[in-house]
């Protein structure tokens, strides 16, 4: 078959009008050093509403959008070693990177200048197949199944992401606070305990904090409300300013807060005495590929925990409706095949 099933976005539109639509396309080929991947399943993100609702411009009209998926390797271009056939892996949000910018030659591709985004520069993973580039698709380490690994590849990298910028890895004993506890969050908490650390969580919802607390959080508050310690680092996963104010007043002396978050509303007033002595800010953008293994790896290890809730893709709007509309338990996952 030449064709494909895939949910295809042709015009931005509200979620609320169903903007995708359930089509036959054109299956892709894999050239040299590709791969071609049927896909199982693929996870529901934020960024792929802001893309549908024209939040972010788009770059490919039209598109299918998703860069959480999890599929079998079941085709091979030139210069791809045949090992490569049946294999599972994953999919994330980085697509390709150049390897020759300055930002690539400092082992910061995730900064790339040239780089290429599943879902947005080209067709994601809302479809029965991808291509990928052989360097840029990620092995799924056994002991993770289809449906719980594929939020693992975006909010779960990025997060653990910001937990090495915390630098709290690999230190004898820590505090880091958490501000926001969503899907992000809930998948590094489990990686920063198994590292020893001391974890608070800072949430207004009373369920998220008894779900932190379920975790192995030491303590779960409001974010206005004192642990009674000063934090080593803090990251934000919340998309408000003022919350980064809060977590700022909270940082011991040398500590960093780490922003996670790809949208922030306006930080308005920042008293210089909140930055004295040495405390820092650090945002986080995108991933690189060692970021996506060294997680996948201790996700596995530690068996993490992830809560999903499974879509047919053909229901992919209303799987982006529910995460629009706060109706979702966990992180939404279509299920392709
Ligand atoms: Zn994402
Ligand atoms: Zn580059």
């Amino acid at each position: 078959m030449n064709w494909l099933k895939a949910m295809v976005l042709h015009n931005q539109a509200s979620i609320e009008s169903f903007p995708l639509t359930y089509i036959d396309f054109d299956k892709p080929f894999p050239q040299r050093n590709e791969v071609l991947v049927r896909i199982k399943c693929c996870g529901v993100c934020r960024t792929d509403l802001h893309i549908i609702e024209g939040e972010l411009p788009t770059v490919k009209i039209p598109l299918i959008v998703g860069h959480q998926i999890i599929g079998v390797i079941e085709d091979i271009g030139d210069n791809v070693d045949h090992g490569f056939i049946n294999m599972r892996v994953g999919i994330p949000w980085l697509y390709w990177s150049c390897g020759e910018c300055k930002y690539c030659k400092a082992g910061l591709e995730n900064l790339c200048d040239n780089a290429l985004f599943t879902g947005y520069s080209v067709d994601g993973g809302y479809a029965e197949y991808i291509v990928a580039h052989k360097d840029f698709i990620h092995k799924i380490p056994v002991g993770l199944d289809d449906l719980h690994a594929a939020p693992l590849l975006c909010g779960g990298a990025i997060g653990y992401r910001a937990l090495k910028l915390t630098r709290l890895l690999g230190v004898e004993e820590g505090k880091l606070g958490l501000f926001g506890f969503g899907s992000s969050a809930h998948m590094i908490i489990q990686v920063a305990i198994s590292h020893g650390l001391d974890v608070y969580v800072f949430t207004r919802s009373k369920l998220r904090q008894e779900h932190a607390i379920s975790l192995g959080a030491i303590w779960a508050s409001g974010p206005m409300d004192d642990p009674g310690v000063k934090l080593d680092a803090a990251i934000v996963f919340a998309p408000a300013g003022w919350v980064a104010v809060e977590a700022l007043k909270k940082l011991d002396k040398g500590g960093r807060l780490v922003l996670a978050g790809i949208y922030m509303s306006p930080i308005e007033k920042l008293d210089y005495d909140l930055l004295w002595l040495e405390r820092e800010i650090k945002s986080v953008a995108n991933v690189t590929r060692r970021d996506v293994r060294e997680f996948l790896d201790e996700a596995a290890k530690i068996r993490i925990k992830t809560t999903v809730t499974a879509y047919p893709l053909k229901d992919a709007n209303k799987a982006l409706y529910d995460l629009k509309h706060g109706k979702l338990k966990g992180s939404a996952v279509l299920k392709v095949s």
